[in-house]
C-alpha cells in the first residue's frame, strides 16, 4: 500500500541518507532515540551485557533491565509514535518503565522464551524525562511484552500531556526535528 503523505518535509529524511550536522554521521531515514538507563539510576554507567545477573542483583544495569536498591525495578521498552502527515513509518523512543517486583520477575524468567505477549499488559511509570516535553517522569504506562525478543511496547495513558498526544495523534515534523536537535542530531 502506498502511504498518504501530506507533509512534504518528511522527504528530507525518509527513505534516504542524511548527513547529520551535529554528530557528523550519515543517518538513514527516521532514527529512533533511546535512553540507556532510567533517570533514577545513579550507579555505574557501564552496562552489564549479561541479563542473567539480574535475578540476584540489588543494583544492576543491563541493556534491558535495571534494579535499584533491591526494590525498584525497571525494564527498557519502546514507545512508537506515528508521524503527522506521513503514513507507513513510525518514530520510536527507547525508554524505561518501572514494573512491580512480581511483573519484573515474571518478565526476567520469560526473557529467553519467544512467547511473552500473553504476559501483559502491565502497569508502569515512565522513568525518563524525555527532552523538550513538559515533565514526563511518572506518566502512566501500559507495558506490552512482545514475542521473539522484541522490547516491550508502551502506550502512554491518554491524557492531554503533549507526549501522550503525540503518541495518539502523531508527532509533527517540527517536533521530531527539534527533538533530534536536542538529542544531538541535526537535520539541515
Ligand atoms: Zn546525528
Amino acid at each position: 500500500m502506498v502511504g498518504t503523505q501530506t507533509d512534504p518535509r518528511w522527504d528530507n529524511i525518509i527513505g534516504k541518507e542524511w548527513m547529520c550536522s551535529s554528530c557528523e554521521d550519515l543517518h538513514t531515514g527516521i532514527i529512533d532515540l533511546a535512553y540507556d538507563w532510567p533517570d533514577h539510576w545513579n550507579g555505574d554507567k557501564a552496562i552489564h551485557l549479561n541479563n542473567k545477573l539480574t535475578r540476584d542483583a540489588e543494583n544492576i544495569l543491563t541493556e534491558d533491565f535495571c534494579v535499584i536498591g533491591g526494590e525498584h525495578y525497571f525494564v527498557r521498552c519502546i514507545a512508537l509514535f506515528p508521524l503527522q502527515g506521513y503514513e507507513d513509518a513510525d518514530f520510536g523512543i527507547g525508554l524505561w518503565s518501572s514494573l512491580s517486583k512480581e511483573n519484573f520477575i515474571t518478565y526476567v524468567e520469560h526473557f529467553d522464551s519467544d512467547e511473552q505477549d500473553h504476559l501483559g499488559p502491565w502497569f508502569g511509570w515512565l522513568s525518563n524525562a524525555v527532552g523538550l516535553y513538559p515533565d514526563t517522569l511518572n506518566l502512566k504506562l501500559k507495558v506490552y511484552p512482545q514475542n521473539d525478543g522484541q522490547r516491550p511496547e508502551v502506550i502512554i495513558e491518554p491524557t492531554d500531556h503533549p507526549l501522550a498526544q503525540d503518541q495518539k495523534n502523531g508527532i509533527s515534523y517540527e517536533r521530531l526535528t527539534s527533538l533530534y536537535d536536542f538529542m544531538g542530531h541535526t537535520v539541515n
